[in-house]
């Protein structure tokens, strides 16, 4: 008898390649990096917490306005005054004591940037979940974008695409998530960067939480009587 799919876990296996090669095909190269320098990666993927990649920009112009993002300035930037220059991003103070966690386990610990990013992969992503507010997603940007290593970052619109095929059931968890679909590619930091910027483009232009499955490049994968709820 066939195993039945677990509550939470994974469901069949996403043909991860041919989905990565559909989209690829569909809108080619995305050339999406988040941020200039790697702080401003690090910024940028506590800022995204629960708001449009958009208002991060204008919060990120107006730290780079000030002449605050280097490390040293930006944690010596009183929080009032950080709170002040994020508030585009939404959530500004939560967000503002996130930052000021980052860069005090950064500078007391490790005391700059290209100490942290000597660590290896698992002991970089421990020594970033460790830190208030800093989650998996958050995590494994900062691990793919701004230390260049092979994480595949999962987001909402990762989940809400897998959902609908049947490739994951409801509640899978962040790990089988990534999982789910990375577990069917090679490991190459530029191959994952182009997936995830794929996705967000699926998730924008396709993918929504009204689905418009006509002419989206993943429809040949749609299951029998259309996404799952
Ligand atoms: S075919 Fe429909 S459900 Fe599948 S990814 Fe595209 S929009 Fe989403």
């Amino acid at each position: 008898m066939k195993k039945a799919a677990g509550r939470t876990g994974t469901r069949r296996r996403a043909p991860a390649k041919k989905l990565y090669r559909a989209l690829f095909n569909a809108w080619g190269p995305q050339r999406w990096w988040p941020g200039r320098t790697r702080l401003e990666v690090i910024v940028g993927a506590v800022l995204t917490q629960n708001t449009a990649w958009g208002n991060v920009e204008k919060a990120i112009g107006r730290l780079r306005r000030a002449d605050a993002l280097s490390l040293p300035r930006l944690h010596a930037l009183p929080l009032r005054q950080l709170e002040g220059l994020i508030r585009p991003a939404g959530y500004f103070r939560v967000k503002a004591r996130r930052l000021r966690a980052l860069t005090t386990m950064i500078v007391d610990r490790h005391g700059a940037l290209p100490a942290l990013f000597r660590l290896s992969t698992p002991d970089l992503r421990d020594e970033l979940l460790r830190v208030n507010g800093v989650g998996p997603e958050t995590a494994d940007s900062i691990l793919l974008y701004a230390a260049g290593r092979p994480a595949f970052v999962v987001d909402a619109y990762t989940r809400r695409f897998m959902t609908r095929h049947g490739w994951l059931a409801p509640k899978a968890t962040y790990d089988e998530t990534a999982r789910a679909l990375a577990g069917g590619l090679p490991r190459n930091v530029r191959l994952y960067n182009e997936f995830h910027a794929l996705i967000v483009r699926l998730g924008k232009d396709c993918c929504r939480p009204r689905p418009l499955c006509g002419g989206c490049p993943l429809a040949p994968w749609l299951p029998r009587g259309g996404p799952r709820p």
